[in-house]
């Protein structure tokens, strides 16, 4: 299974190797999405990839070194206001955005991990985030 989630790492577990021990300790596979990381905070996106158990596992070793939010957010497009401009595609961090043979901008909703880029790109506020 897969799972998406926000991290915050604490203050003092920055300079930590919090992902990679992670990985070594619990066996999933984790996928860096987004990762903005500065002297007194580190926020990221991650994607876990394994079985339940694994993942469940990883969630509680995260859980010791910062703060777990599982990401449960989608994105709502509204099509009247889309003009297909394609200014959204780039500001993807995960490439669910692109656009297809015949010039129509597609969003891939199910990857989405709702970072909201794609609702401060567009000019015609044609994209929202649903909780
Ligand atoms: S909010 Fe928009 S830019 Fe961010 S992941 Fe979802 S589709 Fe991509
Ligand atoms: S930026 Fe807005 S109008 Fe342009 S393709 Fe994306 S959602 Fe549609």
């Amino acid at each position: 299974m897969r799972k998406r989630i926000y991290y915050w790492t604490d203050p003092e577990h920055i300079n930590e190797p919090v992902i990679s021990e992670t990985v070594l300790n619990t066996g999933v596979k984790i996928n860096i999405l987004k990762a903005k990381v500065e002297p007194q905070e580190a926020f990221l996106i991650l994607e876990l990839f394994g079985t339940k158990e694994m993942i469940e596992k990883a969630l509680d070793y995260l859980s010791k070194y910062g703060e777990v939010e599982e990401i449960s957010k989608v994105i709502k497009r509204d099509l009247e206001k889309c003009v297909h401009c394609g200014c959204c595609i780039t500001q993807c961090p995960i490439n669910a955005i692109y656009m297809d043979d015949d010039y129509n901008v597609v969003f891939k909703e199910e990857e989405c991990v709702g970072c909201k880029n794609c609702v401060k790109a567009c000019p015609f506020k044609a994209v929202e985030i649903v909780e």
